[in-house]
């Protein structure tokens, strides 16, 4: 499919017709300006010459020697700038001119426009001066015009050259930028549509382009992606929950095909009985079409690059149903899951503050969850990165703590950050109640830190009764329930 009209050519036609607009107030007034500093000078110029004169030229007219004062007259003619000088009576009678140059034909617009000749007039006394006497006669010289208008073409010749010049470098310049940064993305998604074939079109997600993750381009993308998924369960009612399909598209041959899906795991309160939250983690279909996180998907997702994508992604869908919720007035917290890379990804700490902005969500309803399955090569930066997203409301947990690279280490950084949240891992649950050393280690830092704990995988009661009775009392795990379906959970937890 072709376009009949660019936007390019359009914006580009757009660009010059306002820079033309703007060229041409610009040159009016410049030109009036300049014109103007032409005149004065040209009239102090006039005045110079004229009180050179005045003396000798009273005197003359004083005697009536009019030869004498033709004579006094002739002297400005070298000056080269005047075309005329007249001696008029008070009276308004003329009693000498000479002419110097014949004056020369000047467009009737432009002696209109610019008022001209230029004309100085002064007054002529007997005595020289003023005092109280009238004056004898005045003494008008006026400018040769075509010195002003050789000018005032001069000018606007380089006038408009400067600014056409000006004008096509901003025309070309703007349509560039604009050509690279929304023209060629809307292109390419028109072709990537184009492009599919008819089977394709019912599940197609289309990949944001990168630097259009936060703009209106990337919310054009989005919103279709949404409303092909919207339609895709319409049409197969296969699920009911928003999911993630990674294409071809999305240069990720090893997950082409693969749709993903956010699951939620309650946490309770095991004192109360009452489910508190909720852990967000991430599912996908399997070929058997059950939902499950295949060992080591993580990693791979990690290893071809997808992990800020679907990360994005999995953040995106927490803060849609965290919205969802808000509006009906349930503020119950979602924790989600930040792979370091997705931690380390330049883009991160804005993307997330405008998700929660866009989504109207409240930041302290949102958990991050940092796991440590990836060494954290610099615990600093992990911590400076952190900091806005904690200042802002968001609360951050250490997950699995006790069994990552570094765990102290990190911690210890970390401290920079109040890091609210432990997450005990469930490897060292399961060990309880006969094997309790290194929980009991972990409650005992925890506490000594001010955070709070989450005990992770409880499986029996007698885990449960060791957690409570040693005042752990936020956990998760299969006793209370797996990870659910969106909207199983919220009919079972919510309604
Ligand atoms: P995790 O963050 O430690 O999540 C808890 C894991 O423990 C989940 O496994 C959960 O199903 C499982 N679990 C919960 N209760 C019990 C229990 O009582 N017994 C046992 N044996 N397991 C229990 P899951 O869903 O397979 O997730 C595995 C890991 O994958 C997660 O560990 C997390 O590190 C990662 N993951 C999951 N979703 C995401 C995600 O959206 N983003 C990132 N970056 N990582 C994710
Ligand atoms: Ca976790
Ligand atoms: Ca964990």
């Amino acid at each position: 499919m072709r376009v009949r009209r660019s936007l390019t050519i359009k914006q580009m036609a757009m660009v010059a017709a306002v820079a033309v607009v703007f060229i041409f107030v610009f040159i009016v007034i410049q030109l009036f300006y300049f014109v103007q500093q032409n005149r004065n000078d040209t009239i102090s110029r006039m005045e110079n010459m004229a009180d050179s004169v005045r003396i000798p030229l009273a005197q003359a007219v004083l005697k009536a020697d009019i030869p004498q004062a033709e004579e006094v007259l002739a002297t400005l003619k070298p000056a080269g700038i005047l075309s005329r000088i007249d001696v008029v009576l008070p009276d308004q009678l003329q009693t000498l001119g000479i002419s110097f140059v014949p004056e020369g034909k000047i467009p009737r617009l432009a002696t209109r426009l610019f008022s001209l000749p230029v004309q100085v007039s002064l007054p002529l006394y007997a005595l020289g001066q003023p005092g109280n006497s009238q004056p004898l006669a005045f003494l008008v010289l006026q400018a040769d015009s075509r010195y002003l208008y050789r000018f005032i073409i001069s000018t606007l010749s380089i006038l408009l050259t400067t600014y056409l010049l000006l004008a096509l470098i901003l025309t070309v310049s703007i349509s560039w930028f604009i050509n690279r940064l929304v023209i060629h993305p809307i292109r390419r998604v028109a072709h990537e549509l184009d492009n599919m074939s008819l089977q394709g079109i019912g599940p197609h997600q289309l990949e944001i382009p990168e630097s259009h993750q936060d703009d209106e381009i990337g919310m054009l993308v989005r919103s279709y992606n949404r409303n092909q998924q919207a339609c895709c369960q319409g049409k197969t009612g296969y699920s009911e929950q928003p999911s993630l399909l990674v294409t071809k598209n999305n240069r990720l041959a090893g997950f082409s095909g693969s749709e993903f899906a956010i699951w939620l795991q309650p946490q309770v309160n095991m004192s109360s009985g009452q489910v508190v939250g909720a852990e967000v983690l991430l599912r996908q279909q399997q070929s058997d079409e059950v939902w499950a996180l295949p060992e080591g998907l993580i990693e791979r997702i990690e290893d071809c690059g997808l992990m800020v994508t679907v990360g994005s992604w999995v953040l995106e869908e927490s803060c849609r149903v965290l919205s969802v919720w808000q509006r009906r007035g349930i503020m119950m917290p979602l924790s989600v899951n930040l792979s370091v890379l997705q931690l380390m990804h330049k883009d991160m700490v804005p993307a997330l503050l405008n998700l929660l902005e866009r989504y109207q969500v409240d930041p302290a309803t949102l958990t991050i969850e940092i796991t440590e399955s990836r060494r954290i090569d610099d615990p600093q930066v992990a911590a400076n990165i952190l900091r806005p997203l904690h200042d802002a409301g968001v609360r951050i947990a250490l997950d699995d703590f006790g069994m990552g690279y570094a765990c102290l280490r990190d911690l210890h950084h970390l401290k920079s950050v109040p890091v609210d949240i432990l997450k005990i891992d469930k490897s060292f649950i399961q060990g309880l109640p006969g094997d309790a050393a290194m929980v009991e280690a972990i409650v005992t830092l925890a506490r000594s830190l001010g955070l709070k704990i989450v005990a992770e995988g409880i499986e029996n009661a007698q885990q449960k009764d060791w957690l409570i009775a040693h005042d752990v009392t936020h956990a998760q795990g299969y006793l209370f329930s797996q990870a659910l379906p969106v909207a199983q959970f919220e009919s079972r937890y919510l309604d």
